[in-house]
């Protein structure tokens, strides 16, 4: 709580506008039943015109000055809540981008979208009410409550005797609604997942014919949340009425001892309706109050959940003193013992692995499915920190490393070929902002993707839509190659990154990678013997342990399980 507080910091003029605009106008609102007293006792029913214009003048000026700040100051409080909306939706946005991948797994997206958009939107609702009654509400009730008894202190007794018979009416409607908002933000999350999965699952969905139990799975979240909002609005619309029977009720009490005591000729005409209008400033007072606690559960329920997302300390951080790089420009990546376990995971994925990858040189990382490849190749860009042992980057541990300038030097493509919405030369750029157009095709061309982009309508100016869902798996892998080939890094990381190319395509982008990357430290992180076989060295990883290192030749005389991979694919090769 204290930190967003601290958010609202910056805006503290602002809000200082807005609670004395909001002073001004509670006082001219005090003021008006009062010279309206004025105007029947003296001006209307002794007949006085002169008295009657003079207050009705001063009367007008003080209602426009009132509505003047009213307006401003709803004007300055809705700049500051929507202000604050935005720093805040930064704000969450700034933490989920430094989330290390570890991090991420703790939320799920929709639960980070809803949070960024309806959470942030409920608290600057709140923020808003606040805003507008924070000075307003108990002006008017004290002051309504003083005011009324110096009009005619019998008569006040109604008020006070009818605060808190609505005060416990409105208590008893919240303390029923506020569970139910709460439940509100969880239930929209549980929406927003379901929906999510069932734009982004649609293709398997379809496949799989399960449309009908997809549809089922939405309307039942989707009734969820309407069942609950339903309930909570079939409350607050108890709220509404009972304020207007309290009003109303009020009014005819006030009358009704007012008539009593004017009869008696211990009270003036004026003296009473200034009261009955005391008395509806009051209960509006009351009624807002109420408002602004209806809301407060729900907004502390989501201004938890914001905290939960900016209390999350990255653990993926750069050091306070980083290591100089400007000297080691070479890449050579070494493993010292590293062990790796998954956050919440029962065992290890990567244990006690040591290897030296040399500049200049192929290094190839093969195993089975799960034995820890991209858990291997995630660590040299420092997705994740290993447990024990290091990971070094010419001499220097990762983690000595700003995180910045250690990505700076690695090209990296991952196993699931991720392209963004643009253009195809757009997202071959991302790798490098300010390559030219000649350095965008010689990557391409490197990539083995140039054939395919020549053929494509626009050429390199073809849009590639979100998630890259207009292109083929072996052109979405291809980009994504020829993106991290534009960066010109040091150290180049391919994790799987050939398993949807044929055998052809695959030896022909590794001679050309051979022939343009000739100085980097290559990853190549594969499946297959033939992507592997080539390499300078290959480490074997077998259930997250080196099984082997070598090379191609040594390895089927020493290592058992390169034998088995081997041969379990060689009639394959011989097919090719
Ligand atoms: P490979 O790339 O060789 O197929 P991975 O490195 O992806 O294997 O996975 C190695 C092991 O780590 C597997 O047992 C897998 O279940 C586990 N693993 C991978 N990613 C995660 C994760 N994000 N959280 C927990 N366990 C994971
Ligand atoms: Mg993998």
């Amino acid at each position: 709580m204290l930190q967003l507080f601290r958010l609202l910091l910056p805006f503290r003029a602002s809000v200082a506008v807005v609670l004395v605009l909001a002073l001004a106008q509670s006082l001219a609102n005090l003021y008006l039943p009062r010279l309206m007293a004025d105007i029947v006792d003296f001006g209307i029913v002794p007949g006085d015109a002169g008295k009657i214009l003079e207050i009705g003048g001063l009367m007008l000026l003080v209602a426009v000055l009132g509505t003047l700040c009213a307006v401003a100051g709803s004007y300055a409080a809705s700049k500051v809540a929507t202000g604050f909306g935005r720093v805040l939706r930064g704000r969450i946005f700034d933490r989920v981008a430094h989330f290390s991948v570890h991090q991420f797994d703790r939320f799920s997206t929709a639960s980070l979208i809803t949070r960024t958009t309806n959470d942030t939107t409920q608290v600057q609702q709140v923020l808003l009410m606040l805003l507008s009654m924070a000075i307003s509400a108990p002006m008017m009730a004290i002051g309504g409550v003083t005011l009324s008894l110096s009009q005619d202190a019998r008569l006040a007794r109604v008020l006070i005797g009818v605060i808190p018979v609505l005060g416990a009416v409105f208590f008893l409607i919240m303390w029923k609604a506020v569970p139910l908002f709460q439940q509100m933000q969880h239930k929209i999350d549980r929406l927003n997942l379901v929906l999510d999965e069932g734009l982004s699952g649609v293709r398997v969905i379809r496949a799989f014919d399960r449309g009908a139990d997809q549809s089922r799975r939405f309307d039942q979240a989707n009734d969820d949340v309407t069942g609950t909002a339903i309930s909570v609005n079939r409350l607050m619309a108890l709220l509404m009425p009972a304020m207007f029977l309290m009003m109303n009720l009020t009014s005819v009490l006030i009358l009704w001892f007012g008539a009593v005591r004017i009869d008696a000729g211990e009270m003036h005409v004026g003296a009473m309706m200034a009261s009955l209008q005391y008395a509806i400033q009051i209960l509006f007072a009351v009624f807002m109050v109420t408002a602004v606690f209806v809301m407060l559960p729900r907004a502390a329920a989501s201004a938890e959940r914001i905290n939960a997302v900016l209390d999350v300390t990255p653990d993926v951080v750069d050091p306070a003193q980083a290591a100089n790089v400007a000297s080691r420009t070479k890449g050579q990546v070494e493993f010292q013992n590293v062990t790796f376990q998954y956050a919440g995971a029962e065992e290890p994925a990567l244990c006690g692995v040591s290897f030296t990858a040399l500049a200049g040189e192929v290094t190839a990382i093969i195993g089975g499915t799960g034995s820890g490849k991209s858990t291997l190749a995630g660590l040299i860009p420092r997705f994740y920190d290993v447990n024990e042992g290091r990971v070094l980057v010419d001499g220097v541990d990762v983690r000595d490393l700003r995180q910045e300038d250690l990505r700076a030097r690695i090209g990296y493509v991952p196993q699931k070929a991720v392209l963004f919405s643009g253009t195809v030369a757009s997202n071959i750029r991302f790798g490098h902002d300010t390559a030219t157009d000649e350095e965008i095709r010689h990557a391409a061309a490197v990539a083995q993707a140039a054939e395919f982009i020549d053929q494509l309508p626009a050429g390199y100016d073809s849009p590639v839509s979100q998630g890259g869902t207009n292109l083929s798996g072996g052109q979405k892998q291809r980009l994504a190659i020829a993106r991290a080939v534009a960066r010109r890094a040091e150290i180049y990381v391919f994790d799987d990154s050939f398993s949807a190319l044929d055998f052809a395509t695959d030896a022909r982008l590794r001679a050309a990678l051979n022939a343009d990357l000739a100085a980097a430290t290559v990853f190549i992180v594969s499946q297959r013997i033939g992507t592997v076989m080539n390499a300078d060295r290959i480490v074997v990883l077998d259930d997250g342990r080196v099984a082997g290192m070598g090379r191609h030749a040594e390895l089927l005389k020493t290592c058992e399980v390169y034998r088995q991979i081997a041969e379990s694919q060689a009639s394959l090769e011989e097919v090719a």
